[in-house]
């Protein structure tokens, strides 16, 4: 399976949505949720992971008649937050919005990674997948990937690549495409692509691999630049944007995922009613449209069970930890 904004100013905490607890629930109120759930996104505000979990959070919240906390728990490519979620009391209240990094792709990178994706976590829905674009600032020297790949070549000791820390989606990318081009630019490394993205926009770096979603308002406001779009089709939030193929680099295939996890140990009640909280929040015809705006891929109905997200980890986990041994 390929499946491989900006935000609210500043803080690290933000209430996604309150309801009023009592409206018509009356006994109700035993069942999970009676009280707020906080959603752990592993990266700063204002990235893709960040972007997604509060789209489809703003939504689950209505369902499940509780406020989601989003709680931005930054460090380590997003390992410092997966682990503190994976000990976290399994009881529903402590939910994580993780992705192919940290729930696949940190494994090789991690020889002492304090959980395992599969070992430690409750799979319970995928929200989006994630297309990646090969991003550079607006007066870096290339107008196309050609000249993209020619300039780094020639400069590869001068050139600077931003990414969100060992083991993130924007990380491994990029890693994969400096492989097929044999290079080794300076990193850069940030606590997220929503910094990141910051700091491409005001031209302090000179490129980045990110996921779609963090990327479209950016390209369409002419901030920054987008060489190729790492996926067999166009994306139709960026439909001017040539794919690797259209543009000379087929090898460079990329694309990344998020998805929500539980601890292990999660009561499996717990975990359908959250599923369907997510479910009925990517069949909610606003939720669709931001986020097919933002160029996401929504995962057919097939793909949303938690047995189908733990499917996609496992083979997630199998597809990188040889590729991303080696550079380990
Ligand atoms: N794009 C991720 C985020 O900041 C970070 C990464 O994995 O690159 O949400």
């Amino acid at each position: 399976m390929n499946w491989s904004g900006r935000s609210l100013a500043g803080g690290c905490f933000a209430v996604i949505a309150a309801l009023g607890a009592w409206s018509g629930q009356g006994h109700a109120q035993q069942a999970y949720p009676t009280r707020n759930i906080t959603m752990i996104v592993p990266f700063a505000a204002g990235g893709p992971t960040d972007v997604i979990a509060r789209i489809v959070t703003g939504h689950m919240a209505q369902t499940l008649g509780q406020t989601i906390i989003i709680e931005n728990v930054v460090g380590a490519g997003g390992t410092t937050a997966s682990a503190r979620a994976a000990r976290a009391t399994p009881d529903g209240y402590t939910l994580i919005t993780g992705h192919m990094g940290t729930h696949a792709a940190s494994v090789p990178l991690y020889p002492n990674l304090a959980y395992h994706p599969e070992k430690s976590f409750e799979p319970v829905a995928l929200l989006a997948g994630t297309p990646i674009l090969i991003l550079a600032r607006k007066d870096f020297p290339a107008k196309d990937l050609k000249e993209f790949i020619a300039y780094v070549k020639a400069n590869e000791s001068k050139v600077n690549a931003a990414h969100a820390g060992v083991g993130s989606v924007s990380h491994v990318s990029c890693q994969l495409l400096e492989s097929i081009l044999k290079i080794k630019p300076v990193s850069v490394p940030f606590n997220g692509t929503g910094p990141a993205m910051n700091a491409l926009v005001a031209g302090q770096v000179d490129y980045m691999c990110d996921q779609i979603v963090n990327a479209v308002p950016q390209i369409n406001g002419g901030t920054i630049k987008a060489y190729a779009v790492a996926t067999p089709e166009r994306n139709p939030s960026l439909p001017d944007v040539p794919t690797t193929k259209e543009a000379g680099l087929p090898e460079f295939q990329a694309q990344a995922w998020n998805a929500i996890f539980a601890p292990k140990g999660t009561p499996k009640e717990i975990i359908e009613k959250v599923n369907a909280a997510a479910a009925k929040a990517l069949n909610d015809e606003n939720v669709k449209k931001r986020l097919l705006e933002l160029g996401s891929v929504i995962p057919a109905p097939a793909d949303r069970t938690p047995e189908a997200l733990g499917t996609l980890v496992k083979s997630e986990v199998a597809k990188w930890t040889p590729v991303l041994k080696p550079a380990n």
